[in-house]
């Protein structure tokens, strides 16, 4: 039986990820349908949109933006979170609660949310075989993305992390609320600062800004260096990237976090592990 799976966000059309799951599937032998699904950019729409979903048969849905939050809340309030979504404030991966469906609660009650954005970064790096044990790793931007990542980098063993931004004081409040929802995470040994003033060297450097959007240039300090930079934008030139390529930096976008996260998902819902490295491959032929 054919299983069904969407992908809502706004805009939608972009999204790669109906092509990511199909190759998944048939990597996996499972016969799926997976969807693009436009929302308008309201909660209500979101939650009528979700709903009608789920109560249709839907398995699992992906959420990107600007519906991550949305996501987040609606779990909260039904049928719970795991702790990657709980800490990182967001939801990017929807599924139903079978132990609240056991019991008897309603469908549109037991919509669950996980959030396998910062975990499909940790395992690209680690497939690129950059070493994350005893990394000392900046992180810039103090975005939805940035939260994302912390708790999985924590968890990954990394030995220091510097969150930087254009408003540092974004980056304050992200490692207080962090703290905040994670025993893990200890607002005292995050340092913070505006990227102009990031210097010194790290092992890893990853961009988790959208500067990439606008063509504009990070103002990076001269003596800020690293053996590895990251990222997570993906499908066009990063000067970010260029500008530690220059400096004989290994590099990587973000495509491959994008597969991470949807692996992830993937694996929650059917139960099936994917071989990442084999379908990136084929998504690359593609
Ligand atoms: P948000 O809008 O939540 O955050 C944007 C961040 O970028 C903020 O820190 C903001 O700084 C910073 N920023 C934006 N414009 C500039 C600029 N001109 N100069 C300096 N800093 C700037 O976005 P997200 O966190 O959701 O997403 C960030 C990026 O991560 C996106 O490009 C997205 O595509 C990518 N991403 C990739 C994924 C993948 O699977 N590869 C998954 C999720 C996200 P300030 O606070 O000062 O405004």
């Amino acid at each position: 039986m054919t299983q069904h799976f969407i992908v809502i966000g706004n805009p939608i059309a972009h999204s790669k990820s109906p092509e990511i799951h199909t190759l998944f599937s048939e990597q996996a032998g499972i016969d799926i349908s997976y969807q693009r699904q436009y929302c308008p950019d309201d909660a209500a729409s979101f939650m009528a949109v979700i709903e009608a979903f789920f109560q249709g048969g839907g398995v699992g849905a992906n959420v990107t933006v600007p519906f991550k939050q949305v996501a987040y809340n609606c779990c909260l309030a039904r049928g719970g979170l795991s702790e990657h979504a709980k800490v990182a404030g967001a939801a990017n991966t929807l599924s139903l609660n079978q132990t609240l469906l056991d019991s008897g609660t309603p469908i549109a009650e037991a919509i669950y949310g996980d959030n396998t954005d910062g975990q499909g970064l940790v395992n690209h790096i680690t497939s690129l075989d950059w070493p994350l044990t005893g990394a000392r790793v900046a992180l810039i931007g103090a975005g939805g993305a940035a939260r994302g990542v912390v708790l999985p980098l924590i968890q990954a063993g990394i030995s220091s992390l510097t969150i930087a931004n254009r408003t540092v004081s974004k980056a304050v409040n992200l490692v207080t609320g962090l703290s905040e929802s994670s025993e893990t995470i200890d607002k005292h040994s995050i340092e913070t600062c505006a990227t102009s003033e990031l210097t010194g060297q790290f092992d890893i450097i990853i961009n988790a800004t959208s500067i990439g959007l606008s063509g504009d240039t990070l103002p990076l300090n001269d003596d800020l260096d690293c053996h590895y930079a990251y990222d997570m934008m993906y499908g066009r030139t990063l000067p970010f990237l260029q500008h530690f390529v220059t400096r004989g930096a290994q590099t990587s976008d973000g495509y491959g976090m994008l597969i991470g996260q949807a692996a992830l998902s993937f694996e929650r819902w059917t139960g099936y592990n994917i071989d990442v490295a084999t379908a990136t491959d084929a998504l690359i032929n593609r």
